[in-house]
């Protein structure tokens, strides 16, 4: 059977709900990753990750999220790019406690938000708050949240980034988001096309509006270069067992 909810009709769904399933809801953007890499990038790999856990640990994935916060600069390229959609930081928060307050309503005691966009963390983070302040002190619901990308171990950042590593932030449309999509998407990537910028030089502070002349043109952060296929499967070992884990430890699965 899916680990897709949406594949599932309401029976069988209910049904998995009945048992205590763990729920996943990934959480994406819209928004510019380079000339070789889709759009979907954030969704698609925070759904990808998503359902190999949840094959782990006899999960269910929700449909993604989609949308995320504003596009910032020094993470993401910034707002100025053809095809980054975005939303307000209220209109975030707003989806993300209506969607935790939906899962309680059906039963779920158990729901994993996997972000896939850094912008989206405190605007995710004010929507489950609200939510579990909705619902009161005996909804007995716990939400776990996290950015997939924190699971990589020391030694493998070592290892996939030979000459040091950047830096999560400078890591858009990268080697790591590159070579997780080699992995799990391959068909969607276009390695012909990855740039040769420079790496992104940023100040310590931001300016509004935003000085575009600061953003690499191709909207790739920091080189895309070294990416492969091999590393992008190390990393998604380190992400999907240490997501797994810890989704075991704190449901005591
Ligand atoms: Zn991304
Ligand atoms: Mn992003």
């Amino acid at each position: 059977m899916s680990v897709h909810m949406d594949q599932l009709s309401w029976v069988d769904y209910e049904r998995r709900v009945g048992e205590g399933v763990v729920v996943f809801l990934p959480c994406g953007a819209t928004e510019q990753h380079g000339p070789h890499l889709p759009l979907g990038t954030d969704a698609l790999l925070a759904s990808a990750i998503s359902a190999e856990v949840a094959m782990r640990v006899g999960g269910l994935v929700a449909p993604a999220l989609s949308y995320g916060y504003k596009s910032q600069p020094k993470c993401g390229g910034g707002q100025h790019f053809c095809g980054t959609t975005s939303l307000d930081g209220a209109t975030l928060s707003a989806l993300v406690r209506d969607a935790v307050r939906e899962f309680h309503r059906h039963g779920v005691r158990r729901l994993v938000l996997v972000l896939g966009h850094y912008e989206n963390q405190w605007f995710v983070a004010e929507g489950i708050q609200l939510a579990l302040r909705d619902l009161g002190p005996d909804a007995g619901l716990e939400v776990m949240r996290l950015e997939h990308w924190d699971f990589c171990r020391e030694q493998t950042l070592t290892d996939v980034f030979p000459d040091g590593f950047p830096g999560f932030a400078l890591e858009h449309a990268a080697v790591i988001e590159t070579s997780l999509m080699l992995h799990f998407h391959p068909q969607l990537v276009a390695l012909e096309k990855i740039p040769d910028d420079a790496s992104a030089d940023f100040p310590p502070y931001d300016m509004y509006p935003t000085r575009t002349e600061w953003v690499p043109p191709s909207g790739v952060l920091s080189s895309a270069k070294g990416s492969s296929a091999e590393k992008g499967q190390r990393l998604a070992d380190d992400i999907v067992e240490g997501i797994a884990a810890a989704v075991c430890k704190e449901f005591a699965l």
